[in-house]
């Protein structure tokens, strides 16, 4: 499946922006990563950037756009596909990009930064807030979410990314992590579970 670009929100669960200590933004606050950071949970090793500090992970449920979008907008008819996605960050090297004010792309961008499960139909937005997701790290729940806790909700992002950076089928959106970031080790199992199924795991190689 090809996907054309990644668009991703910062902040979008109120619980996350407090543990980062940030303020809850007014306004999606969206950034890119490059389609070349694109890896699949596959049960493979995964290798990480070494020496740059700790890397965290953030679950996410990601949307396929599937259609030319249209007003008035409805979510159902435009999202045609879905999965769970890992948005790794360089956390220490992103603390010193946002002290000097630069873009997270360093942070943000590295090669297996954007992780996801293989995709499947969009349930539409109803059914998805009957499901929560998690992520599973060496056996404990870290991180749980659900999307009824969105600040800015499915809609609303795809008006806002439609508005400021058109959105095409073939673009995907992070939609925001849930609180629980934390980072990752050598050898750390890690599974993404939506509701009671599995939908991928791997390894953290060496
Ligand atoms: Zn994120």
């Amino acid at each position: 499946m090809e996907i054309k670009n990644i668009f991703c929100v910062g902040r979008n669960y109120v619980k996350h922006a407090r543990e980062l200590g940030n303020d809850v933004p007014d306004k999606p606050m969206i950034f890119t990563k490059p389609t070349n950071s694109i890896i699949y949970a596959d049960n493979q090793q995964i290798k990480f950037p070494r020496h740059q500090g700790e890397i965290h992970y953030e679950i996410e449920v990601v949307l396929y756009i599937g259609k030319e979008v249209t007003r008035p907008l409805q979510v159902d008819n435009i999202v045609t596909k879905m999965a769970l996605g890992i948005d790794f960050t360089l956390r220490d090297v992103q603390s010193a990009l946002k002290e000097k004010g630069h873009p997270w792309l360093l942070a943000k961008g590295f090669k297996n930064a954007t992780l996801l499960t293989n995709f499947w139909d969009f349930p539409g937005q109803t059914a998805c807030e009957q499901e929560d997701f998690s992520l599973i790290k060496n056996a404990r729940i870290v991180q749980q979410g659900n999307i009824k806790s969105l600040i800015f909700n499915f809609q609303n992002l795809i008006e806002y990314i439609d508005d400021h950076f058109g959105l095409t089928p073939g673009d995907i959106i992070f939609t925001g992590t849930p609180e629980g970031v934390g980072p990752i080790t050598d050898k750390d199992e890690l599974k993404l579970f939506w509701n009671e199924e599995l939908k991928g795991s791997f390894q953290v190689g060496k």
